[in-house]
C-alpha cells in the first residue's frame, strides 16, 4: 500500500500543519500505550521504520517484552513499564492509546480472576484513557484512540456502518469490554469537542496475526493453536455466528493513515470477508492440517451473531483498504506460532 505523504512538524506551534516529506526538519516523538501487546508492536515498528522517535507504555498485563525486544538498542526507542490508570508525564507529538486488557473470553473459567480482570478492563478503559488524555491536553498532542467493533454488540444492522449506535447488553458478562470502549469513545468525544484537543477513533474489527497472544482465547489464536497441537479445534455454538478477520498490517496501516489524515472518525477498520466459525476452522485445516479435528462446545453468553464492518467511509475519507486476505494472512501467523509452541529448534516439523 502506498505511503502516507506527509508527516506532521513535531513543532508544537505547527501541530497538525502538513509538511511534505524531507522538508521536515524534526522526527516525530510518538507514545504507543500498550506498545508491547499485539497490534501495538507492529504498530511501533512500523514507526521506528519511519524514523520517529517511539515512546512504548505498557504494564504487561498481556503483552511481552520479546514484541518490541528488537528496538531495545536502538536510542529512538524507549519502553516504560507503567499502568495508565495511573498518571504519566511525558513530551510527544502523538499518542497512539491502545493498552486495554485482551478479551475477557480468557479469564471465564477463573471467576475470581474473573471479576478481577473485569475490574481491571473498566479501570484501563475509563481511568486509562482519561489520563491519556488528559497528557494530550497538557502537551497539545494528537490522541487516536483504538476502539473496536464491540460497541455494536450483537448488531442488528449488517453490516455495520459507522453511524449504527449498537446493540450493547449493559449488564451483560461482556459489557466490561463493550461498555468501557463506548466510555473511551465518549471521554475521547468530550475532551475533543469541550477542550479542542486533536482525537482520531478506530473502531477495530477482530484482527489476526504474528504476535497474537497464544492462549487468550480469540477464535483464530485458538483454531491455529489448537490444530498445530493435534488437538481438536474448538467451536463455540453452531460455528454459524460469523465474523471478519484482518491482518495485522493492514490495521496499522489504516491506523497510521487515521492519525495522520484529517478526519476525527470514528472509523471501521476492519476486513469485509465474512467467515463462520465453521468456514474459519476449514481454512485452518486447509493451511495447517486436513485431518485437523473440530468439537463443538456450548456458546459464551451474548456471542454477537454476526459482525463485518462497512469500510466506504475509511476507503474514501483515508484511502485505505485491506489488502491480505485470510487465505495470505493465516500462514504468516501460522509460522509464528509454529515457532514459539515448538521452539526453533522443531521448525523442520512443518
Ligand atoms: P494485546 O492484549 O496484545 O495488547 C494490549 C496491550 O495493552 C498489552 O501489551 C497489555 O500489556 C497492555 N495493557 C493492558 N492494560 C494496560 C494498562 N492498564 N496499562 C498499560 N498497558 C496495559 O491486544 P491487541 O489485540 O494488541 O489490542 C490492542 C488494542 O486494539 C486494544 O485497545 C484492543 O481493545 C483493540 N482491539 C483489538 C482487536 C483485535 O482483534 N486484536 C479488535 C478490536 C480492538
Ligand atoms: N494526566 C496525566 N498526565 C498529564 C496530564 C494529565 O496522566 O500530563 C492525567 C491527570 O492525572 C488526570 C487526567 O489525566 O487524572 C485528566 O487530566 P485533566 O487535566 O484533563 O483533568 P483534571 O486533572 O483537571 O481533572
Ligand atoms: N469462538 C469459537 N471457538 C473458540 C473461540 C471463539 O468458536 O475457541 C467463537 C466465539 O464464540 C465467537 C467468535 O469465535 O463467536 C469470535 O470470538 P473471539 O473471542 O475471537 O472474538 P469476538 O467474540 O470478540 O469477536
Amino acid at each position: 500500500p502506498r505511503r502516507i505523504a506527509f508527516e506532521l512538524h513535531s513543532d508544537h506551534a505547527n501541530a497538525g500543519r502538513r509538511i511534505p516529506l524531507g522538508l521536515k526538519s524534526k522526527r516525530l516523538r510518538v507514545l504507543v500505550t500498550g506498545g508491547s501487546g499485539f497490534v501495538g508492536s507492529h504498530l511501533v515498528d512500523r514507526l521506528m521504520a519511519r524514523g520517529d522517535s517511539v515512546i512504548v507504555v505498557d504494564n504487561f498485563f498481556t503483552g511481552r517484552k520479546e514484541n518490541v525486544l528488537h528496538h531495545l538498542r536502538n536510542p529512538r526507542f524507549e519502553l516504560i513499564r507503567h499502568d495508565v490508570v495511573e498518571p504519566v508525564m511525558l513530551e510527544v507529538d502523538q499518542i497512539y492509546h491502545l493498552a486495554c486488557p485482551a478479551s475477557p473470553v480468557h479469564y471465564k473459567y477463573n471467576p475470581v480472576k474473573t471479576i478481577i480482570s473485569f475490574f481491571k478492563d473498566h479501570k484501563t478503559n475509563v481511568v486509562g484513557t482519561l489520563n491519556m488524555l488528559g497528557l494530550a491536553k497538557r502537551i497539545n498532542a494528537r490522541f487516536l484512540l483504538t476502539s473496536t467493533s464491540e460497541v455494536y454488540g450483537d448488531p442488528l444492522e449488517h453490516p455495520q456502518v459507522e453511524t449504527y449506535w449498537g446493540n450493547v447488553n449493559p449488564i451483560g458478562v461482556r459489557s466490561c469490554y463493550d461498555e468501557g470502549k463506548r466510555v473511551a469513545e465518549t471521554l475521547t468525544m468530550d475532551y475533543h469537542r469541550g477542550l479542542n484537543i486533536e482525537v482520531r477513533i478506530a473502531r477495530i474489527f477482530n484482527t489476526y496475526g504474528p504476535r497474537m497472544c497464544l492462549d487468550d482465547g480469540r477464535v483464530v489464536s485458538n483454531f491455529v493453536a489448537q490444530a498445530l497441537r493435534k488437538e481438536p479445534m474448538t467451536i463455540y455454538g453452531d460455528g454459524k455466528q460469523t465474523r471478519s478477520f484482518q491482518y495485522v498490517s493492514d490495521l496499522v496501516e489504516g491506523l497510521m493513515r487515521l492519525m495522520e489524515g484529517d478526519h476525527v472518525g470514528p472509523f471501521n477498520l476492519g476486513n469485509p470477508g465474512e467467515f463462520t466459525m465453521l468456514e474459519l476452522a476449514k481454512v485452518v485445516q486447509d493451511t495447517i492440517d486436513p485431518s485437523a479435528k473440530i468439537e463443538f462446545r456450548p456458546n459464551t453468553e451474548d456471542d454477537p451473531h454476526q459482525r463485518k464492518p462497512d469500510i466506504s467511509k475509511a476507503n474514501e475519507l483515508l484511502g485505505w483498504q485491506p489488502v491480505v486476505p485470510l487465505q495470505e494472512g493465516l500462514p504468516m501467523m501460522v509460522s509464528d506460532f509454529r515457532q514459539r509452541i515448538f521452539g526453533e529448534h522443531k521448525e523442520s516439523r512443518s
